[in-house]
């Protein structure tokens, strides 16, 4: 299948084969042609599958054919969990619209409303943007939605986990009725159906790699190791692989302050990326790794959420997660839409019990791989 086999137009096009896309992916070739006739759309694939542009790019091109101008008002709301994952949609939309007439721009909270304020002025056609602060420039006059013609709620099950779903209701009643409404969730828990329900009309139900079953491009290895030995560990395994660009998982903020400074001490450029860090800080990390100034970002589960990089080699579980579903999900940033990656995971004596949660639900064992820091 190919893209232009999806009855894309010529201008979406040239933008996908510069970026590298050489053909859809499983949620971009189900949903695609669904979009593309008008259907609303509850899809259940996390990040990495493609689900941005398996929504962005029917969006853009309905819009293209209706010919719209700055002036036309919004015509897409793209809600959005975290800055990060806003920022995100927003640079990947310019790129696929780089041939088309359509303005976009992102809003979220934690900084100055000024320039999105400004810019908004200006004449939007699609908004991303975090709930909170949509809800706030809605509150001040500065957002209509009347115009909405598209809507999309993504990654909604982590909206509800941050205790969104009191802006989000307060926002969909200023949506037209008449609208195509897309519905993305990694997980498909009761409350997440009942939200679904009651925004979706007729909805087609589209689902990629369901979380027991993790790419199979990822070399996954569990390295037995005490508490006290993880930190040497890390900074042997990325010696000896010569990671140049590796995600580190850590339970807690204060845990990966600690794993940065020590690979900072031995000289490895590192950042963490937590809640407890500014808007600003975290942009900087984060465009310190994907600019390679920093090869290790130290992240918690949340943070992590909506950091995309391209072909990211290597994620390592500094510690495994108690929840076996936080396994996959982590490991689901390497090895992404066609490339390959490595995740390396440590375990000591207490996380055991969680290793085995994770090997049942994935109904495969992980190679535990020597090393020479054991006891
Ligand atoms: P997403 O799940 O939307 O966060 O996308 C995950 C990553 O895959 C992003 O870095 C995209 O740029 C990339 N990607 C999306 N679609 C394709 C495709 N058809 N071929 C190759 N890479 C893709």
């Amino acid at each position: 299948m190919t893209f232009k086999e999806l009855n894309l137009i010529q201008p979406l096009l040239g933008p996908l084969d510069k970026m590298g896309y050489t053909q859809p992916t499983p949620i971009q070739e189900q949903s695609i042609p669904h979009l593309l006739a008008g259907s609303d759309i509850f899809g259940c694939a996390q990040t990495g599958t493609g689900k941005t542009a398996a929504f962005a790019l029917p969006i853009l091109q309905m819009l293209d054919a209706q010919r719209i101008g700055p002036r036309s008002g919004i015509k897409a709301l793209i809600l959005a969990p975290t800055r990060e994952l806003a920022i995100q949609i927003h640079e990947h939309l310019v790129q696929y619209s780089e041939n088309l007439n359509i303005t976009s721009t992102v809003i979220f909270g934690g900084v100055n409303q000024h320039s999105q304020v400004q810019a908004l002025r200006k004449g939007v056609n699609i908004l991303i943007a975090t709930p909170g602060r949509l809800l706030d420039l809605m509150q001040q006059g500065f957002v209509r939605l009347n115009t909405v013609t598209h809507f999309v709620l993504d990654e909604a099950d982590r909206m509800l986990d941050m205790g969104f779903i009191h802006d989000i209701k307060k926002i969909i009643p200023k949506l037209p009725e008449q609208r195509q409404t897309i519905f993305f969730s990694a997980t498909v828990a009761p409350d997440i159906k009942k939200l679904a329900d009651t925004i979706l009309k007729k909805p087609v139900s589209v689902e990629v790699t369901p979380v027991a079953s993790p790419s199979e491009l990822v070399d996954q290895s569990i390295f037995m190791v005490d508490k006290n030995h993880k930190r040497t560990l890390l900074k042997h395994l990325i010696k000896e692989h010569n990671i140049q660009q590796g995600l580190v998982f850590t339970r807690t903020k204060h845990g990966a302050d600690k794993v940065v400074k020590e690979l900072n001490k031995s000289g490895v450029t590192a950042e963490a990326i937590h809640g407890n860090k500014s808007q600003n800080a975290r942009e900087r990390a984060l465009n310190g790794f994907k600019n390679h100034s920093i090869r290790i970002l130290v992240a918690t589960d949340i943070a992590a959420r909506g950091i995309d990089v391209d072909k990211l080699g290597y994620v390592i579980n500094f510690e495994l997660p108690e929840v076996a579903e936080t396994y996959v999900h982590r490991i689901g940033r390497t090895g992404r839409a066609g490339t390959e990656g490595v995740a390396f995971s440590f375990c000591d004596e207490e996380e055991v019990q969680y290793l085995k949660g994770i090997t049942k639900l994935m109904k495969r064992d992980i190679k535990k791989v020597a090393h020479p820091f054991n006891n």
